[in-house]
Order: C-alpha cells, then structure tokens, then sequence
C-alpha cells in the first residue's frame, strides 16, 4: 500500500497486532517519515446486497465507509470512529452468514450507529438513505430525536446541516405544501 501522504509505494511495519477480525499494521513510510495503519483481514466468501431496484450489487466496505464518512463530516468526533463503524458493520454482515443482504438493512444497521455516536451525522444520513418524501416526515424523524433531550424541536435554520440537494429537495416539497396550502 502506497503512503498516504507522498504515495511512496514501500513502508516499513513498527508495530503489529492482532485486532477483532485481521491484523493491524502500524507503518512509517521510508520516504517522508510519516506514519499510518493498514488492516489485514481475510476476505470472507462475497456478500451481495440487494438493491431497491432487485439489482444484487457485490458489498463494497469502501462504499459503505463514504457514506458514513459523508455524514461525518466536520463532527467533532474521536479519530478513527467513522472507520471503526464502517468495521463493525462489517463484521456483523459477515458474521449474519447470508449470501444476500437488502441495502435497507445495512442502512438501518448504519443509522442505529450513528444514533448513538452523532446526531446530526445520523440526520444527515436518514435524509439521504430514507429519502424522506417531505418537510413534515424529516422533521418528525428530528423531533423524535431530539425531543426527548432537550425538549424542543430543532429551529429551521439547523436543516442548512443537511446536504444540499437535500436541501433544495426539501425547499421544492414546502413550496408544494404552501401550494396546496393556498388551495385548500
Ligand atoms: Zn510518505
């Protein structure tokens, strides 16, 4: 594996251990100096996931480690806890045994993490993953959050933490709901 931060392709290994599933590799590249990790597991016989559509797609920990990384984004959280969600979900699909596992489970499996680690990670995910049709079924999913901590529904102005398609998607659906507002 190439360094990450000069891409030089040899690195020397400082330290060794044996983790969950793999061995983990404390590197210094013998370019620039710098240090990495690097994970060595064993690939597992391949996980299909089925997609929305019914089209099987071969399980991708690269893919499902963007998606969380994206809704981690700028968190104020602990250095290595994207990738070590990203791990365990891994590990739990595996150790599920199946040959075939619905997209939807993984993001569920994603978003009771997140709700644990981050709210406004896990917000920005179920807003993305679940697609949420309108203003009304997001904001509900927020206040369920929420509420119970503080007691009060988050102000509007917090949405600009969604992702911004999302965004337009939603303003797009309030215009509709004024719309219809107006005709009824
Ligand atoms: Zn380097």
């Amino acid at each position: 594996m190439n360094c990450p931060y000069c891409d030089f392709y040899d690195s020397k290994v400082i330290d060794s251990r044996e983790v969950n599933d793999g061995i983990r590799r404390r590197r210094q590249c013998l370019s620039c100096g710098s240090r990495f990790t690097t994970y060595e597991r064993l690939q597992p016989a391949s996980l299909f996931v089925i997609k929305k559509d019914e089209r099987r797609e071969e399980f991708n920990r690269d893919k499902l480690l963007t998606g969380i990384r994206k809704a981690c984004e700028k968190r104020p959280l602990p250095t290595g806890s994207v990738d070590k969600l990203a791990d365990d979900i891994e590990a739990e699909l595996y150790r599920q045994g199946k040959a075939e596992i619905p997209s939807a489970a993984i993001g569920d499996m994603v978003m009771e993490r997140l709700k644990n680690l981050d709210h406004v990670a896990y917000i920005r995910f179920a807003s993305v993953y679940r697609e949420f049709a309108d203003i009304t079924a997001l904001k509900q999913e927020v206040d369920t959050l929420v509420g119970s901590e503080v007691g009060a529904s988050l102000p509007t102005s917090q949405l600009s933490l969604l992702p911004d398609d999302k965004l337009g998607e939603i303003a797009r659906s309030r215009r509709r709901v004024q719309k219809r507002g107006r005709r009824g």
